[in-house]
């Protein structure tokens, strides 16, 4: 199973709970000073101290200090034996499918992330060959149907957006490894916090850090995380010649936001179950999607898989199109928005934001209907979030 890498073993926050982890993991305190943070360096290049010898860093695309303190918290908070950063959610997710020679064959969720369909679909087809199948992941037997000689790599993405449904992260893992394929996981809805699919057998996470992990809506940054410290190694190096490293600043700021992450997700999860359960209630209102409802129909898998629900949820309008847009022009306090996961509350239309590339016809079929509002819920008092939605309702 997965274990911490030399660099972040010796403390003592290993066995600890995630809120111990979030402050402690991966040890980031400045070792010069003793400082609690580590120092913003800025530095891209490092004095040797000889033509064969040099101190660990050398050139900051390669390493930088502050990204190093990050990255082992990210390590130590996943379980896995090394995190690196990047400069977007994207620009990690290509660095995982340099990992795959031209003409492989990579399973995809039909309703995951629309970057992670374009680059799949349009972009790697054309430059690497690569050979794509998207089939509904939250089906065990539709991967398995899918899984040809070629198949290199599986790409999960639960809960899902913006409908939030579950896959089976065990029982994916153990197909794919049955057939030597690496399973990635992009974790970024339920943050380590919540789910970590290191310890079900994944290869490798990845997140848009863009979204909880920074969780102020101020930083554009990625993460990956691998299992074993040879496809780590293999990860930084694909890193280091493609160069979408995140930037000491970003990297601050990530760590910064990791400090709170446990206590943020505590929040947005409680205040997304209350409005799912007034939702839920409502008249006005024809569908709820929320995993920690009892009826979600896959509550009962979310419940074991993960250590909460998380912040997101998706709702039908009762009256359509027309009144969708009632709601989210009527609607005090949510920002309305892309993007997700920081700490004010932000709504979205999906039919023309978050899922507008995809054809219409696909996207009804998927369920993402014209009725649909997407709400990611922040850390706000839920008594006005709830008064808010209220009010839009009408
Ligand atoms: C935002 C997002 C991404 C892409 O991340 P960026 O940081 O925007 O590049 C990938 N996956 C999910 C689930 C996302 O929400």
């Amino acid at each position: 199973m997965a274990k911490a890498s030399d660099k972040t073993t010796g403390g003592s926050w290993q066995q600890a709970g995630m809120a111990t982890r979030c402050i402690h993991a991966g040890d980031t305190r400045d070792p010069a000073t003793g400082a609690v943070m580590p120092p913003i360096h800025t530095a891209v290049t490092y004095a040797r101290s000889g033509v064969d010898d040099h101190e660990g860093w050398v050139y900051a695309r390669a390493g930088n200090p502050t990204r190093d303190a990050l990255e082992r918290c990210v390590a130590g908070l996943e379980g896995g034996a090394r995190a690196l950063a990047f400069a977007s959610g994207m620009a990690a997710t290509a660095t995982v499918l340099e990992l795959l020679d031209a003409g492989a064959h990579v399973i995809a969720p039909l309703d995951g992330y629309g970057g992670t369909f374009r680059i799949l679909e349009r972009l790697r087809p054309r430059s690497a060959g690569l050979q794509v199948s998207f089939v509904d992941c939250c089906d065990i037997g539709a991967i398995e149907a899918a899984i040809r000689p070629q198949t290199r790599l599986l790409w999960l993405e639960t809960p899902t957006n913006p409908l939030l449904r579950i896959q089976d992260l065990g029982a994916a893992c153990a197909l794919a490894r049955r057939h030597d394929i690496l399973t990635v996981v992009d974790n970024t809805f339920a943050t380590p916090v919540f789910q970590r699919p290191l310890e079900y057998g994944a290869d490798i996470v990845m997140h848009s850090a863009t979204k909880y992990i920074g969780g102020h809506s101020d930083v554009l940054a990625g993460l990956l995380v691998s299992a074993g410290d040879e496809l780590g190694a293999r990860l930084h190096g694909l890193r280091s010649m493609t160069g979408g490293v995140s930037s000491p600043f970003d990297s601050y700021l990530m760590l910064r936001g990791i400090k709170t992450l446990a206590l943020r997700m505590e929040r947005h999860a409680a205040n997304a179950q209350a409005v799912a359960e007034y939702l839920a209630g409502h008249p006005r209102v024809r569908r709820v999607h929320y995993p920690g409802l009892p009826d979600h129909p896959q509550h009962a898998l979310a419940a074991r898989q993960m250590q909460g629900f998380g912040g997101m949820l998706s709702f039908a309008v009762e009256g359509g199109a027309a009144a969708a847009r009632v709601f989210l022009e009527r609607l005090e306090i949510f920002t309305l928005a892309e993007s997700l996961g920081g700490v004010e509350s932000l709504a979205g239309y999906p039919a023309t934001m978050s899922h507008a590339a995809m054809p219409a016809a696909q996207r009804l079929a998927a369920g993402i209907g014209d009725d649909l509002v997407r709400l990611s819920i922040g850390i706000e008092d839920v008594a006005d979030l709830l008064a808010a939605i209220g009010e839009a309702l009408g």
